[in-house]
């Protein structure tokens, strides 16, 4: 795990400017909600995080290191979307196993993290069935467990249960959960799941227009909000 450092981060597409001068310090270990309404720069922000989009300006360091020195590799994220994309033609284990595959790693060593990362998400029985076998629930948890195979320094979650209907976005929340507290890799858990945030995160991020808006622990957002923007997002204050 690491922590994740931005410094004046700007992003703008083209004359479109995005984020504005963004700073956000997220401590190793940490859960940390994104939260803010559709096109406020959430997503671009994980992106960029990622090293999947350029900044226009400002520092991003992992772990004390700034991304832009980093080979993919070495940058080690994983990020989970809501539409994960499993191989149709492989199984369970040979989909969750596959970046490592690609690294070149020992078969064993292999069948170790994947059986390990299987245990830790219950998906031991199902490793063997292909993707059309399972339901949307399963194959996100499968798409969770390939990410957890790569042991990545940071976890990128961009709204991920969104595609899930209401009782199994509860059900994988709680095991969201279970696993951060497993493997305390820090996680940034992009949402505009106000219930979401405030069950899963020790930290809340509430953006608005590519502007951090407010930022702390979900019970001080919620009973202290900054300013009616944040009271309409977070809830209502007391
Ligand atoms: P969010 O994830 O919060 O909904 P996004 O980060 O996806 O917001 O988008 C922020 C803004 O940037 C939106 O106005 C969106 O239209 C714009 N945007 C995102 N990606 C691109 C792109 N590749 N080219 C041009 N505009 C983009
Ligand atoms: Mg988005």
């Amino acid at each position: 795990m690491a922590s994740v450092q931005l410094t004046g981060v700007k992003k703008s597409f083209g004359a479109l400017p995005v984020i504005h001068d963004l700073d956000l310090k997220i401590e190793d270990g940490a859960f940390v909600a994104l939260v803010g309404p559709s096109g406020c720069g959430k997503s671009t922000l994980l992106r960029m995080i990622a090293g999947l989009e350029e900044t226009t300006g400002g520092d991003i360091a992992i772990g004390g290191r700034l991304v832009n020195d980093l080979t993919p590799r070495e940058r080690n994220i994983a990020m989970v979307f809501q539409n994960y994309a499993l191989y149709p033609h492989m199984t369970v284990a040979e989909n969750m196993g596959f970046n490592m595959k690609l690294a070149r790693k020992p078969a064993a060593e292999i069948d170790a993290r994947v059986n390990e990362a299987a245990r830790m998400l219950s998906l031991t029985p199902l490793l063997g069935r292909k993707p059309s076998q399972l339901s949307g629930g399963q194959r996100q948890r499968v798409a969770m467990g390939r990410a957890v195979v790569r042991n990545p320094q940071v976890f990128l979650f961009d709204e991920p249960l969104s595609n899930l209907d209401a009782k199994l976005r509860v059900q994988m929340r709680a095991e969201i959960k279970l696993l951060h507290q497993k493997v305390r890799t820090t996680a940034i858990y992009v949402t505009h799941d106000q219930i979401e945030a405030m069950t899963l995160a020790d930290h809340i991020v509430v953006m608005h227009g590519g502007r951090i808006e407010q930022q702390g622990h979900p019970m001080e957002l919620y009973r202290k909000p900054a300013n009616l923007f944040v009271a309409g997002f977070i809830g209502t204050p007391a």
